[in-house]
């Protein structure tokens, strides 16, 4: 059994992306006690994670330079991280801070970021990382053991899950047999491979209309895909584009984060109607609102949380996931060329005809009717599962049956109280299992884009460090 060097605590973080990352880099930057911290992470380099280990230099982070630091007390970081780079100068502009920057970069930032962390440890902290996978956890009166796919298991006093975006959910169809031997289906879209070798296809149908539908089709685009794509989603929205817009502050003083949802909605689109009068976008709107969002969320109550997701997640979404205006032009102009077709409707059934064609057919949204489509290849694009009862992960298998982990009451993700303490079957609140990032998403709704992200590292960091600096050093528990 491995112990902390030194028999200090350990914690282990489990995923090494954004959250697991920047958590690691928080507990040796507030910690004043020894620590010993393992970080695990699977498949993507340490750092990045999935979002920033794009593979293509197209990919643009949807978020400007400038609120994309990593540390929420240090707000130029990223910008002045950038400018500090020989290598990035085509960027060294006076507006660096509006750039939308390649997402490599990001993790470039990122990968950078965690070895200077490595190299400046304090002496009374020692880091490892590890590249492997976590398939369950034990918390038993003799500890807490962390059981690693290849690695020795190992005892741990806390234990962060930041495991992130799960691979989407196959779309429910009536063939169900078909992800068996859909040879030329693609689950999983952050993968080079759904893009790769496609210059001799016809025909491409992706589902979903977001924005990871859109960085396939760049993708695609770029490795001399020249056929049509098709993208079908239940409403048909597309992406809008971020604007130049100065801050909207008409509405906070009438806006109330214990209000109820009729209410808040009522002030939302009276501010709407207002601002579109006025000539300007309705996203100032929804921008306007973020900082109220996590607070609005926790107060609904579980029938206004039901109805916000049945009648206003799409909108919401759409209006708050937009594209920088250059790749919205691009896509603009493949709908123009007739490469690119935004189709609303839901997916209904799909047959592997032979082995490289797909039949599609799709309910349309305003007339009912089945569109039938042959494709040669079909991309899920559908957005990362939430719901943890259907994760195809063992870690996460094996924690729900051990009643250590349970789902929050919409389904989007872990229960959980907003500052991260994982909460057991029983309704218990645990002292050794913490989340963040998209596993709380049931908890704060927006709990997915770096600027609250990194909040929500520094904190669980220093909650972490506190509950760990109250318990006398002889009291962790960490032989088994
Ligand atoms: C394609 C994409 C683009 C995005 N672009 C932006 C953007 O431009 N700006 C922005 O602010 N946000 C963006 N986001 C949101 C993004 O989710 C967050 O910013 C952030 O990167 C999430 O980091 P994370 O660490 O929670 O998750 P992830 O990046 O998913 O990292 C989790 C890591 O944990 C590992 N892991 C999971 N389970 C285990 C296990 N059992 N054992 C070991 N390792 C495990 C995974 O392999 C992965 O490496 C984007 C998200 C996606 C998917």
């Amino acid at each position: 059994m491995q112990q902390g060097m030194n028999d200090k605590p350990v914690i282990a973080i489990v995923g090494g992306g954004f959250c697991g990352a920047l958590t690691l880099a928080q507990l040796c930057r507030q910690s004043s006690i020894p620590l010993s911290i393992r970080l695990i992470n699977k498949e993507n380099p340490a750092g990045r994670g999935i979002a920033f280990s794009s593979y293509n230099a197209s990919h643009l982070l949807n978020v400007a330079a400038a609120k994309m630091s990593a540390f929420p007390d240090d707000p130029g970081h990223f910008v002045k991280w950038v400018c500090d780079k020989p290598a990035y100068q085509q960027f060294h502009l006076e507006n660096l801070g509006e750039l939308f920057l390649p997402r490599v970069i990001y993790g470039h930032y990122l990968e950078e970021l965690l070895e200077y962390q490595l190299k400046n440890l304090p002496a009374w902290i020692d880091v490892s990382i590890v590249s492997d996978e976590v398939i369950d956890i034990t918390c038993t009166d003799k500890g807490n053991e962390v059981f690693l796919k290849n690695g020795s298991p190992f005892l741990a006093d806390k234990v962060i899950l930041a495991t992130g975006n799960f691979v989407p959910a196959n779309p429910s169809i009536v063939n169900k047999s078909f992800y068996e031997k859909g040879k030329a289906y693609f689950p999983d879209p952050w993968k080079e491979n759904a893009v790769s070798d496609a210059a001799g296809c016809k025909h491409i149908l992706i589902i979903g209309t977001g924005l990871t539908m859109v960085d396939n089709v760049l993708s695609l685009i770029e490795k001399g895909f020249e056929g049509k794509i098709t993208a079908v989603s239940t409403k048909g929205f597309f992406p809008l584009s971020h604007k130049k817009t100065a801050p909207y502050t008409a509405m906070l003083p009438e806006m109330n984060a214990s209000f109820p949802l009729v209410r808040l909605y009522h002030i939302f689109k009276k501010h709407i109607r207002e601002v579109l009068a006025g000539g300007v976008t309705g996203e100032v709107v929804v921008d306007a609102v973020r900082p109220l969002t996590q607070e609005i969320w926790i107060n609904l109550s579980l029938k206004e949380k039901k109805s916000f997701m049945q009648h206003l997640r799409h909108l919401w979404g759409v209006a708050r996931h937009r594209l920088p205006a250059d790749i919205h032009q691009r896509m603009t102009e493949l709908m123009k060329q007739g490469k690119l077709e935004i189709v609303a409707g839901r997916l209904y059934d799909m047959e592997q005809v032979n082995g490289s064609l797909i039949k599609a057919g799709i309910r349309l949204r305003r007339s009912g009717e089945l569109l039938h489509l042959e494709a040669d290849r079909v991309i899920n694009c559908t957005g990362p599962q939430m719901d943890i009862r259907k994760i195809d992960n063992d870690l996460i298998r094996n924690l729900i049956s051990r009643g250590l982990l349970c789902p929050d009451e919409m389904y989007l993700g872990m229960q959980a109280f907003p500052d991260g303490t994982l909460v057991n079957a029983e309704a218990v609140p645990s002292n050794v299992l913490f989340t963040l990032g998209s596993n709380l998403k049931g908890i704060l709704w927006e709990s997915t884009a770096v600027p609250e992200l990194r909040v929500q590292a520094k904190n669980l960091a220093r909650m972490i460090i506190s509950q760990l600096s109250d318990v006398p050093q002889e009291r962790i528990v960490r032989s088994a």
